[in-house]
């Protein structure tokens, strides 16, 4: 693993995390680059800490930091199998530039088989359904082993994302998330690809800001919240995967380590 200069990387005694010690570790490297966060991470949590990606800018961003500082870190990708052909087309276009490996996380159901047992187009009916069997369940499987997870979550891609924090309690999955490009903009993000000449989703020239599924992402006009082209025509906003205590009605209470599998 590359070495990274920190003054003060906080190391755990133990395996058990507040809140209170959550809240120091946001405090500590507040201020510092989102490589420090990363180098602290994963000298912590390796090699039970995975990146999530979804391809999107962000997500491009941390896998090239990841590719630099641990390229044998777990790099994976919810593959709902309804995702954009652009997208599996850059997907190896990041894995063979970066060289790392990407793991395809499925859902149990094909998108045939959902349609049998729910009925077809469910994504059009009850998308938080569809979510939850594509993405939401798969994620949960998938963090079973892990202690920590990395996400691209920022907070100014949306209402939703007000409360999340650099360093977090993922209560949903019962392990640490980390976040850490959450107080960057998408200018800053979109800086960062150029400095480094990453590739990005074609699509984001054709007014996709945020991309998920095929049947339900639209492109967005100017000015528009970057998300607000997910789920047209319902409130939902989020998949699901990403859940804040506030949103969760969760209290600022201890948690509890999880059970070591
Ligand atoms: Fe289903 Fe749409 Fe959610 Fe994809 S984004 S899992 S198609 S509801």
């Amino acid at each position: 693993m590359k070495s990274f200069p920190l003054h003060d990387v906080v190391s755990p005694l133990d395996d058990s995390w507040s809140l209170e010690r959550l809240a120091y570790l946001q405090q500590t490297f507040a201020d510092a680059p989102p490589e420090a966060v990363l180098t602290w991470a994963l000298h912590t949590f390796t090699p039970q800490i995975c990146l999530a990606t979804s391809f999107g800018p962000q997500s491009i961003v941390l896998m090239h930091l990841i590719s630099e500082l641990a390229p044998e870190t777990t790099v994976f990708y919810l593959d709902t199998e309804l995702l954009f052909l652009e997208t599996y087309t850059l997907r190896a276009q990041l894995e063979q530039l970066l060289g790392i490996g990407i793991v395809r996380v499925t859902p149990q159901l094909s998108v045939e088989d959902q349609a049998r047992l729910h009925g077809p187009e469910l994504w059009a009916r009850r998308p938080d359904q569809c979510c939850e069997l594509r993405k939401v369940l798969p994620l949960r499987r998938f963090l079973e082993d892990q202690r920590a997870w990395i996400t691209g979550v920022r907070r100014d891609a949306g209402p939703a994302r007000q409360a999340a924090q650099l360093v977090e309690w993922d209560h949903a999955n019962g392990l640490v998330k980390l976040n850490p490009l959450v107080d960057w903009s998408k200018e800053r993000v979109w800086d960062y690809l150029r400095r480094h000449d990453l590739p990005t989703n074609v699509l984001h020239e054709r007014g996709y800001p945020s991309i998920g599924c095929r049947p339900c992402t639209r492109p967005v006009r100017e000015g528009e919240d970057e998300r607000s082209g997910r789920w047209v025509g319902f409130e939902k906003t989020e998949c699901g995967i990403h859940r804040w205590p506030s949103e969760a009605g969760k209290t600022a209470q201890a948690v509890a380590p999880r059970e070591r599998r």
